[in-house]
């Protein structure tokens, strides 16, 4: 299973990733979570890409490919994986598009999780990480209106739109319904999750 998941900042992409990863089994690659790893450990990764971070401003494309590559090139990634936050503009998609079809595993579904600004920045000031000044978050939704919602057009009918508003484990269902409504063995470790929640 190789899926994107797409979402301004704050549509609660990264809870989604982890549940979905749980149901495919497959590795949640967060872009995002990689740079913070990276500045954690102090790597020149890590120091090339904060600046733009702190700003609000995205990582260059050629600094963040770098990272997809090494990741995906990871064992773990072999079976399928989850994007969570790449592609972030057209020149990203058209080379992860490339990129895949060199190994014969394209994308096979895209979910694109939603919610309306208010609730968005609501979210963000709430969840309070390094970058999440108030100016850091009008400049993250700026560019994911300009540059990253045109992945929507860009993927086409591979698109699944979800309705991020809501309580976690119905908008997982919603996102579940969506994107593998035939899978059995998915369908049964969703029941098990819920009657355990
Ligand atoms: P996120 O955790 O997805 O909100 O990402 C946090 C920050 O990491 C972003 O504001 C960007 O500075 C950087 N970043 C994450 N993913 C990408 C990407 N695909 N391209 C460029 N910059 C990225």
């Amino acid at each position: 299973m190789r899926l994107l998941i797409i979402g301004p900042q704050g549509a609660g992409k990264g809870t989604q990733a982890d549940l979905l990863c749980g149901e495919f089994g497959i590795p949640h690659v967060s872009t995002g979570d990689l740079f913070r790893a990276n500045i954690g450990a102090g790597t020149e990764l890590g120091r090339r890409a904060q600046g733009y971070m702190d700003a609000g401003e995205l990582v260059p494309d050629s600094v963040t490919q770098d990272m997809v590559t090494d990741r995906l090139a990871q064992p773990d990634a072999a079976a399928g994986f989850l994007l969570d936050g790449f592609p972030r503009n057209i020149a990203q998609a058209e080379w992860l598009t490339a990129t895949l079809a060199d190994r014969g595993t394209p994308i096979e579904s895209v979910v694109l999780l939603t919610a309306p600004d208010e609730v968005l920045t609501e979210r963000m000031l709430a969840r309070g990480r390094a970058d999440d000044t108030a100016e850091a978050i009008k400049k993250r939704l700026d560019i994911y209106y300009s540059e990253t919602q045109p992945l929507v057009d860009y993927y086409g009918s591979a698109v699944v739109a979800i309705d991020g508003v809501g309580e976690v484990d119905e908008i997982h269902r919603r996102i579940m319904t969506a994107v593998a409504p035939t899978r059995l063995d998915s369908t049964r470790s969703a029941s098990t999750r819920s009657a355990s929640a």
